[in-house]
């Protein structure tokens, strides 16, 4: 088995350290890359601090993973070594399940997570782009096309899917009027896609502090939450509001936004549940929904967008040895738009 080196939490309150492990051996149909780059998720921090109730120690985080084929399989016939791929959220899914031909496997609960999870085999544990290798099935691997750098490309496997995934399904596009409520690693993505999908885009943020980057990035309108204003000025404006946010707020204040028949769609997961009054739906056959990452195919169609429209995240990339104080400045909203983990950095 192949050693691999990374950065892992041993428990909930300790920073994550430096840590050795071994690889799986690959299989027939597994692709082995050498990590490059990883993005930081603000779902790797709840993961690695046991916030959600779920986590498996030691845990190696990461799951926007960006590298370079550096060995395939025998029966691998959709890479070679050298290719640029990533990893995003899953590694593997149900076997068989009908959910695979319908695209929609993310949804599905033998999904198997990039990290925090177990192998199909039950008990091997996944361990994430935190790390210098990673080896995955060829059917869970992604290309990048070759005018995406792997730093700014990495944040597009997580961050880019999230919001595309709904943009596209509910339909944003020429005449359509989007609001991305929250200005962060998701919201700014979500900018970049829903104005090149060609939708008039709406930033909602708690304050105008970023509204210049958000018209730089693709944005028309942008306006502060925090200014009562906002709810009077654009009642009944949207077809389509995406909370990026994971903060408590007045769903029904932002429902409020939404013309007949729009859609409010949850990406971001606040951590107490919000209370929904029925009138803020049934005036004007309005829907609350909720969206999460998209399938292989989708992602890799996202992926081609982003190649297409040159789109990327906004990165800071960082050396994995200042992982822990970038998780503290995640949490203030303090990244412009997201952190990227320079992956060499472990060889220091
Ligand atoms: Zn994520």
């Amino acid at each position: 088995m192949a050693i691999a080196k990374g950065y892992a939490a041993t428990d909930a309150s300790q920073p994550l350290t430096p840590f050795t492990f071994e690889r799986r051996e690959p299989n027939d149909d597994d692709v082995v890359i050498a990590v490059q780059y990883c993005g930081v998720c603000h779902s790797d921090i709840h993961q690695a601090r046991n916030e959600w109730g779920n986590s498996r120690y030691p845990m190696v985080p990461g799951h926007e993973v960006a590298g370079v084929v550096s060995a395939v399989g025998s029966k691998v016939t959709r890479f070679k070594v050298g290719d640029r791929v990533g990893v995003g959220c899953f590694v593997n899914s149900c076997v068989g399940c009908a959910t695979r031909d319908l695209d929609l496997e993310q949804y599905m609960p033998g999904i198997v997570q990039t990290y925090n999870d177990v192998e199909a085999d039950g008990t091997t544990p996944t361990y994430g782009g935190y790390s210098d290798s990673i080896v995955v099935k060829e059917g869970y691997v992604l290309s990048f096309p070759d005018n995406i750098p792997l730093d700014a490309g990495a944040p597009l496997l997580c961050a880019g899917i999230t919001l595309y995934s709904p943009l596209r399904h509910w339909n944003a596009g020429p005449g359509k009027k989007v609001a991305i409520l929250g200005m962060g690693g998701l919201g700014h993505m979500g900018v970049k896609l829903g104005h090149a999908m060609g939708a008039e885009i709406t930033v909602l943020s708690q304050s105008l502090s970023k509204k210049e980057d958000g018209l730089k990035l693709g944005a028309d309108h942008y306006y502060a939450t925090s200014d009562a204003d906002t709810f009077k000025k654009l009642a009944g404006s949207f077809d389509l509001i995406i909370c990026t946010v994971g903060t408590v707020i007045d769903w029904n204040a932002y429902l409020g936004l939404l013309k007949i028949d729009g859609a409010m769609v949850v990406v971001g997961a606040p951590e107490h549940p919000v209370p929904v009054h029925a009138f803020s739906l049934i005036g004007g056959r309005k829907t609350l929904a909720g969206s999460g990452i998209g399938s292989i195919k989708e992602t890799q169609e996202m992926l081609d967008f982003c190649g297409e429209h040159n789109i990327v995240s906004e990165i800071e990339t960082i050396d994995i040895q200042n992982i822990n104080a970038a998780y503290e400045r995640v949490i203030k909203s303090d990244v412009r738009y997201r952190f990227v983990i320079d992956i060499a950095s472990l060889a220091a």
